[in-house]
């Protein structure tokens, strides 16, 4: 059951920011996670606060430049169905359209889907685990096939956002407002991993609120798409995905930013298979190369070894069916 809280709907940011230095104050955006984490009590609230009248947080925008700009409020399938996202930022517009189901895009904002919690169900439901401050991750010696293989550690949830791994190899940046001012950083630097912090996901500070997502003009040549593992054709989170934005110059790889998804606490971006792309002709060998790449270093825990072929497959499979033209 939930529990009672304050309700305010402010107007504007900063009178957001005023109500959000109230002691137990969260930020309700769509409501779509927020309200699941306050009815399971994976965390209470003592006031809620809608950014939902705020219009400044309302929009996508293409600058003159070229360069995107997502409010905070911009519904996922507002941002799926945007044509310029659609022609040009072909990643995130792929993510955007293999988020959840049609009611949860409707009601979902890319600041909610990219600060969502994770999923794990031990943190979801009734256990003091690392991420609520116990001592103890349940999925380690437990149900943990849909857990990571990468950057584990003192916890091993994934991160659950399709849309963060899409701008992340996209290059996008967070803007960021709080009681110290504002602040634009990658979206790459905003997530958190259990080393650093096993109880939060994202470097948000208490009372800050994201405003929205910058993502920069695409280079000449430059070719972006997500593909999605999951259980299930919809509804369901990624058990693998791989998001990939490359730029080709004379028919080689001019630049290459790989993200995977669902197999890390973070968006896990594939720095040494990118350095070994770069320059270089696609061609059979290195698919296999950057393949074999690209699952260095995983560590599976005892339900979830599939996800190391399926990181290989997905990669294979999706530098296999590029080219240059
Ligand atoms: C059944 C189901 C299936 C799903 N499947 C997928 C999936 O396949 N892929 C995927 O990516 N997601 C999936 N989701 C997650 C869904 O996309 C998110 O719930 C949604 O995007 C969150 O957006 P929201 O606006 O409803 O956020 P809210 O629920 O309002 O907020 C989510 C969290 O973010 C915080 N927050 C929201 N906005 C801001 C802001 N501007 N600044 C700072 N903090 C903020 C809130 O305080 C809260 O902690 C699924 C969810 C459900 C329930």
């Amino acid at each position: 059951m939930l529990r009672t809280f304050a309700y305010v709907r402010p107007g504007s940011v900063s009178e957001a920011l005023k109500h959000l230095e109230a002691r137990g104050a969260r930020i309700h955006a769509g409501g779509t996670d927020l309200v699941g984490c306050l009815r399971d009590g994976v965390f209470d609230a003592e006031k809620i606060v809608s950014l939902g009248k705020i219009d400044e947080l309302r929009g996508i925008t293409v600058a003159p430049d070229g360069e995107l700009r997502l409010g905070a409020l911009a519904s996922i399938a507002q941002i799926a169905a945007h044509p310029v996202v659609a022609g040009t930022f072909g990643a995130l517009s792929q993510a955007a359209s293999l988020v959840a189901s049609p009611q949860l895009r409707n009601q979902g904002t890319i600041g909610g889907n990219l600060c969502q919690r994770p999923r794990c169900w031990y943190f979801r439901g009734d256990y003091h685990c690392t991420r609520k401050g116990g001592s103890t991750c349940y999925a380690l010696g437990g149900e943990n096939q849909y857990h990571c293989v990468f950057g584990g550690g003192a916890c091993v949830i994934v991160h659950p956002s399709d849309t963060a791994p899409a701008l992340i190899a996209l290059d996008a940046k967070v803007r960021i407002i709080g009681p110290k001012g504002a602040r634009v950083i990658p979206l790459e630097q905003f997530y958190v991993l259990p080393e650093q912090d096993a109880t939060r996901e994202t470097a948000l500070e208490p009372g800050e609120i994201v405003l929205g997502v910058l993502v920069p003009p695409t280079a000449p040549g430059q070719k972006s798409g997500y593909r999605k593992v999951r259980a299930r054709g919809s509804w369901d989170f990624a058990m693998a995905g791989l998001a990939h934005a490359i730029s080709w110059k004379a028919g080689r790889i001019a630049d290459a930013r790989l993200v995977l998804s669902g197999v890390a606490p973070a968006p896990w971006r594939l720095h040494a298979v990118e350095k070994l792309l770069i320059g270089q002709k696609l061609d059979a060998k290195l698919v296999t190369r950057a393949a074999d790449g690209a699952i260095v270093g995983a560590k599976p825990l005892e339900h979830n070894g599939y996800k190391v072929p399926l990181v290989h497959g997905l990669v294979e499979e999706v530098l296999g069916g590029l080219s240059p033209s």
